[in-house]
């Protein structure tokens, strides 16, 4: 994957005088050249806003627009365009879920059921949903490896229970969670289920068919993409019999004082100017990992992390490790000794490696580690064995510092 590097500047570039190791991308991907130069020539060439517009610009911008759409339903294998939204984000399609879900399915006593990994996103959501609505929420537990209990979870579910909303893998610990598994048993209670794909689908062959999810959710910048842009996928059927999460243009087919229908899915679902170049940049972003191949960047990124992880256990004395669930990819959180994380990223990063260090935006499982925080290193196609080595090897320099 070496020669893939020169796709990206940034990552030739110094950080304190030393070659940057971008060990961050659980918080965000860096961007190949293809994707700033697709947004580029599209601000220069093809800027006109999308829909409705009889001129060329606007017809061209629309194509692009609508194509995207199409690149991302091949991408997850939805079966029709009609069932990808565009949002700003994961933490927007939640929002949007919890919102309109919330609004046209739930009543008070219905119960949500969250995983103890949740990101902050598909929490607050739904706890804000509890505060109007008087749902219930109830964790399913997991065990110290970061296993979640699927037995436990099994006896969760009541007639009350209406929706699983459950990362696909924890951007803490990195386990793969057995959706399509817990899909199935959701199904089977009559509850529907949500997959919180930010940390799954850029790291390997996501298809929400095979996986019979409802919902899938993910963020364009944490795959390659550009900021602002992100996805909410919903099976037709229900997101048709959900309301509109906000109003204004493009979402209705008409308007009076008295009275407003909406437009089709999945228009309904994106009011006001879409981000129409942010989607041209995720679909260039999509295209570069298809080519390269969703299979080969998983390979790869399982290999660097059972790299870093075999290091860091025999050669950092006192770490402990965070997540090490049999399934688990592309994120390693640790914690040495009492050393607070915060000082171990500070002084790596004066040696060029940045790693995120604090809560995650997962403080119930920090809790549940009975840690404060964490530091975190985190994969991506570009990273490299050299970067691992370089990266244990200053954790073991910055660690004799204390
Ligand atoms: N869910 C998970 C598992 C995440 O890792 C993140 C971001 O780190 C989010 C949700 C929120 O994503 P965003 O900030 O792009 O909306």
């Amino acid at each position: 994957m070496q020669h893939y590097r020169d796709d990206f500047p940034i990552l030739g570039r110094e950080v304190y005088h030393r070659p940057l190791v971008y060990l961050d991308n659980a918080a965000t991907t860096q961007k190949p050249r293809c994707v700033v130069e697709a947004m580029t020539a599209q601000y220069y060439e093809t800027n006109a806003n999308v829909h409705r517009g009889v001129h060329f610009l606007s017809q061209r911008a629309t194509d692009l627009h609508e194509g995207a759409r199409e690149a991302v339903r091949r991408f997850i294998n939805a079966r029709s365009t009609a069932e990808i939204v565009f949002t700003r984000g994961t933490t927007e399609s939640l929002n949007l879920v919890a919102s309109s879900f919330g609004e046209g399915f739930l009543k008070a006593g219905d119960e949500v059921i969250l995983s103890t990994m949740e990101h902050h996103s598909n929490i607050v959501p739904w706890q804000l949903l509890r505060e109007r609505k008087g749902i219930v929420l109830k964790v399913i537990p997991m065990d110290d490896r970061g296993v979640l209990d699927l037995d436990a979870y099994r006896a969760l579910f009541t007639d009350r229970t209406r929706l699983v909303s459950c990362c696909h893998v924890s951007n803490v610990l990195g386990t793969i969670n057995p959706v399509a598994e817990m899909a199935r048993i959701a199904h089977d209670a009559g509850a529907y289920f949500l997959v919180d794909g930010a940390q799954s689908v850029p790291h390997f062959p996501v298809d929400v068919q095979a996986l019979n999810c409802d919902f899938l959710v993910f963020s364009g910048h944490k795959i390659y993409g550009p900021t602002g842009i992100g996805v909410l996928y919903g099976k037709e059927a229900l997101l048709d019999k959900m309301p509109p999460y906000q109003g204004g243009g493009e979402m209705i087919a008409r308007v009076t004082f008295e009275r407003t229908t909406y437009e089709r899915l999945p228009f309904k679902f994106e009011a006001g100017t879409p981000d129409y170049v942010g989607t041209h940049g995720l679909a260039a972003a999509l295209d570069y990992v298809s080519a390269i191949g969703m299979e080969r960047i998983a390979a790869h990124e399982d290999d660097l992390t059972r790299h870093c992880m075999e290091r860091l256990s025999c050669e950092i004395e006192g770490i402990r490790l965070f997540g090490e669930a049999p399934a688990k990819t592309s994120v390693v959180a640790f914690n040495v000794g009492h050393l607070h994380p915060m000082d171990l990223g500070t002084l790596l990063d004066r040696l060029g490696i940045a790693i995120r260090t604090g809560h995650h935006c997962a403080q119930p499982l920090m809790a549940r580690c009975g840690v404060e925080g964490m530091a975190r290193a985190s994969f991506a196609l570009y990273n490299t064995r050299e970067e691992v080595d370089t990266f244990v090897d200053a954790l073991r320099r910055v660690v004799r510092m204390f």
